[in-house]
């Protein structure tokens, strides 16, 4: 498949995980993809492997996203694709009875502000165009409670959800479509810094997931690379889970 063929697609948070899964998917279906990360090393690596380009920014700074999706249009004359992806998880973000106002914001900073700050950016070269698809990745836990909390990071994804439903909405008729990426928990350096390698927590939430397993990025970029290409065209604001079933599940096999 070539769906990204004269297509550019810009995706943060590429240098790692899902971002830089993406980012392989995008380029071996022929698109052109401009990888943004605060991590110059792996931005930059990933920029090599893609033939693509490597934009140093801090998603939380607006100068620098408006500066980044400038760049974009003048080396390529278009954005075709937003993947706003850039998340942290990090460990002082817990219960809300043990995390503080600073922990809280750095995460509403990196994975909400962010999302509204690509957006906001990327949304007029999409308009002009009169195409664009924009994937926001929220997670599994802007639908589904978690007795294990990290209060800062399911709110922002809260907010990730609602924010892209009412862009798909708002800009439906300018021919952008925007959708949420719901992804259950993933192999990824994120995920295993926070539980996985500790086996007694990843069982706490295994049990919960039917197939009983962690997603690979790669299946998660795949699923990106349909939600951003014409094949899902008439879907927009929408919430996109690729969980393993975890939100359809009551009872999962032994
Ligand atoms: P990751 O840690 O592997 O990669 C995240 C990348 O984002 C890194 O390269 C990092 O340098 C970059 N980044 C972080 N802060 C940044 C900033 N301020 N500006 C620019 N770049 C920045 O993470 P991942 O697991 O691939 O997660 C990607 C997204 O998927 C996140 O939004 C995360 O919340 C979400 N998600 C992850 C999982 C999971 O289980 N891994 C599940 C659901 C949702």
């Amino acid at each position: 498949m070539q769906r990204y063929e004269g297509r550019v697609a810009v995706i943060t948070g590429a240098g790692s995980g899902i971002g830089k899964a993406t980012a392989l998917r995008l380029a071996s279906e022929g698109g052109t993809v401009v990888a943004v990360d605060l991590d110059r090393d792996a931005g930059e690596a990933v920029a090599k492997e893609t033939g693509g380009l490597y934009i140093a920014a801090d998603v939380t700074d607006e100068e620098a996203v408006k500066a980044a999706f400038a760049e974009v249009k003048e080396v390529y004359g278009r954005v075709d694709v937003a993947f706003n992806n850039a998340g942290i998880s990090p460990p002082d973000d817990d219960s809300i009875l043990d995390t503080g106002i600073e922990a809280w914001r750095k995460v509403q900073e990196v994975n909400l502000t962010s999302v509204y700050l690509c957006c906001k950016y990327a949304l007029p070269y999409m308009r002009e165009q009169g195409k664009g698809a924009i994937v926001n990745t929220a997670s599994f836990v802007a639908t589904m409670g978690a007795a294990t909390s990290q209060i800062s990071y399911t709110a922002s994804k809260g907010g990730v959800l609602a924010m892209s439903r009412e862009l798909g909405v708002q800009f439906a008729r300018d021919g952008v479509r925007v959708n949420a990426l719901s992804p259950g928990p993933v192999n990824t350096p994120l995920l295993k810094e926070l539980f996985a390698k500790d086996p007694e927590r990843a069982q706490r939430r295994l049990v919960h997931v039917p197939f009983g397993r962690f997603a690979e990025p790669e299946e998660i970029a795949s699923a990106v690379a349909f939600l951003a290409s014409d094949d899902a065209s008439f879907i927009t604001a929408s919430n996109f889970l690729v969980d393993g079933g975890i939100s359809g599940a009551y009872v999962t096999p032994l």
